[in-house]
């Protein structure tokens, strides 16, 4: 049975089927009729996945050059400024915090935090080889998951472009209640399905068989954060679906303003606390 893990409906709509460039071979996204999240079903096992991401930094080579390297640094860091200012989050506070990357790849953004003073920066990554590319003091590196990190350790709490990758979505929200202190934050930056996915369809950028495996909406993304005494506190979307080289960079700025500016852009970064539960 198809089921949405966002919002727990088993009732689809519409499907696509994508034709993956990177494993030579089709797979079908179904969209949840309720919430409007896609997932890839059935999705792929374990081993498929592990396989995927052995060959990670050929395949990120071959779709998006210098992701990897010192340019893509660059790029990301002033991405992050921006995306971290426009959804309230108060950066003066890494210093005095425990801060936790999952899917950290080759550390740009713990980069990032130790450039920012983080106190105590962790980073966690299935991939061995990502890990060991990175050269940063004072940064503790685990080859793992949520699982090897302490009960209410962890103040704030970064998953960029880690959800859709992930098949048990309880088990990383669970995780990620457990580590985080009462008064920490959690920041998901993810694809989302809707206005410019629709656009795209079956053409849309963030199809990536395999890897992205479900997409939330929006809608069902609070709805997934709620059933855990999450609440978005600040949020931006930017992204007009467009990658660079596909239309002319005049009309590509034109479109992304646009998309940020009405936020209907294909991903969004979310700042996420713990609904305070009043006391009686
Ligand atoms: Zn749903």
């Amino acid at each position: 049975m198809i089921q949405c893990n966002y919002c727990n409906s088993t009732k689809h709509k519409k499907r696509y089927h994508v034709q993956s460039s990177e494993n030579n071979k089709t797979v079908t996204y179904y969209t949840c009729q309720r919430c409007g999240s896609i997932m890839q079903y059935p999705l792929p096992d374990e081993n498929t996945i592990k396989e995927y991401y052995n060959n990670y930094r050929e395949i990120k080579k071959n779709m998006n050059p210098g992701y990897l390297n010192q340019q893509g640094y660059n790029a990301l860091k002033n991405e992050r400024n921006m995306t971290l200012k426009e959804i309230g989050f108060d950066s003066k506070t890494i210093p005095n915090k425990t801060n936790i990357e999952l899917g950290c790849a080759n550390g740009h953004f713990l980069r990032y935090l130790v450039e920012m003073n983080s106190k105590e920066t962790i980073g966690i990554d299935i991939s061995d080889e990502l890990l060991n590319s990175i050269d940063l003091n004072g940064v503790t590196l685990i080859n793992g998951s949520l699982d090897d990190i302490k009960t209410s350790s962890c103040d704030t709490l970064f998953l960029f472009n880690v959800l859709e990758h992930i098949p048990d979505i309880q088990s990383l929200m669970e995780n990620s209640i457990r580590i985080t202190k009462p008064d920490s934050s959690i920041i998901i930056e993810v694809p989302l399905s809707g206005f410019v996915q629709n656009f795209f369809g079956a053409k849309w950028r963030f199809f990536m068989p395999d890897e992205h495996i479900q997409i939330p909406s929006k809608k069902g993304l609070i709805m997934l954060l709620k059933r855990y005494n999450l609440k978005v506190t600040g949020y931006t979307r930017f992204g007009s679906g467009f990658t660079s080289g596909m239309i002319h960079p005049f009309f590509k700025r034109i479109f992304d303003y646009s998309a940020k500016k009405i936020k209907c852009g294909d991903r969004g970064t979310f700042l996420i606390q713990p609904e305070k539960i009043k006391p009686l």
